[in-house]
């Protein structure tokens, strides 16, 4: 990786060329909170923003998707496959959403990998923009390994405020991207700034098995308002749904965000929830977290981004559910039972085990 200087200047004259030729996709303020959209000036970039509110994953796995359209014809019916992604540029995210993109990678991208998010992603250059200081207060990505400065998930990264940017080129694509930039040599790396939270992540697995059955949960559920914010906001869940609708003559195939916080989520056709209680669900989140998904794809599926403690209207907190996980007395048979407060254990919400 080499380092290099723009100026803010040069730095939006670069963007107005890379607006010409591809569809340029970057933080802008909305009704007062930051969001990821098309941009149509420039100047409308906010380069100085804390954190978009809903993750940029939603450009690559958008919140409503037309997987294919159903007409009918004389005899037959045709299926026809969305318009092809142009090229895009994604610019300013974070380097913790830029993590998320690559967790959501090796999901979408195993074999056989989901056509659609496949197409964006090859099509999709990615411009991350260092954090200058904490964005949110929840916030907390050196647990995970990751970083207010971290370039591995990007194809370029800008770091800095102001009248100059660094410039880290990490890629091939990020280099021919750069191509029409005015950069000079010699770029140095702000300072990163320190971040106030440290939460204990290590062994989390374990924890986990260890308080599958633990009335722990249920105490959590009492507050949890089943609302799926956390789920929406998060860079890295991905459940969905999938309907066919009726759009005016033709069907549509949509696949829809959907959320593990739902009680509907898991029911079955023939009326068997196997999460029918949110203490199940609640701890379903931190199970796929930090228990399924890596043991299926060998990393954890939190970035440490904090949206879900900011964002829940309740004050479930993240750093708290994990910092209870690494304290909870658990009987290590495997029952959960708490061994200090001797509280009814996990019958109390009647679920079958949880799978992946
Ligand atoms: S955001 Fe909070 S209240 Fe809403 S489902 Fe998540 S944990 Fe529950
Ligand atoms: S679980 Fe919470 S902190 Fe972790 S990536 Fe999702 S929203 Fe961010």
């Amino acid at each position: 990786m080499t380092a290099q200087r723009i100026t803010r200047q040069g730095l939006l004259d670069w963007l107005n060329g890379v607006a010409a030729k591809a569809t340029l996709i970057a933080p802008v303020r909305v009704e007062g909170i930051y969001l990821f959209r098309p941009i149509v000036k420039i100047e409308d970039i906010a380069l100085d923003y804390s954190q978009s509110t809903v993750p940029p994953k939603e450009w690559l796995f958008p919140r409503s998707d037309t997987l294919f359209t159903i007409e009918r014809l004389d005899r037959a019916y045709e299926l026809k496959p969305p318009a092809a992604a142009g090229p895009r540029v994604l610019f300013g995210i974070r380097p913790c959403d830029a993590r998320a993109l690559a967790i959501l990678d090796r999901l979408f991208l195993a074999e056989p990998a989901d056509n659609l998010y496949e197409e964006r992603r090859q099509n999709t250059v990615l411009v991350g923009l260092a954090c200058a200081r904490q964005q949110l207060p929840e916030c907390f990505c050196t647990s995970l390994g990751g970083g207010p400065q971290e370039a591995a998930n990007v194809d370029v990264l800008l770091a800095g405020a102001g009248e100059a940017y660094t410039v880290t080129v990490a890629t091939e694509k990020g280099q021919q991207l750069l191509s029409g930039a005015t950069l000079r040599d010699g770029g140095e790396m702000p300072p990163a700034p320190s971040l106030s939270n440290q939460v204990p992540t290590a062994g989390m697995a374990e924890r986990l098995r260890l308080a599958f059955n633990s009335s722990y949960w249920q105490r959590l559920a009492d507050r949890c308002l089943g609302c799926k914010m956390c789920t929406y906001l998060c860079p890295t869940c991905h459940c969905f749904d999938i309907r066919d609708c009726d759009v005016g003559g033709h069907a549509e195939r949509v696949r829809c965000w959907d959320g593990c916080q739902s009680a509907l989520f898991t029911k079955l056709a023939g009326g068997h929830n196997p999460r029918a209680s949110k203490a199940a669900r609640l701890r379903q989140f931190y199970a796929h977290k930090y228990l399924y998904f890596p043991e299926r794809f060998g990393v954890t599926q939190c970035v440490g981004c904090g949206r879900c403690a900011h964002f829940c209207p309740v004050n479930i907190d993240i750093r708290e559910t994990l910092r209870d996980l690494q304290t909870l007395e658990v009987c290590p048979h495997g029952s959960g039972e708490t061994a200090r407060r001797r509280e009814p254990v996990g019958a109390a919400f009647g679920d079958s085990r949880a799978s992946a």
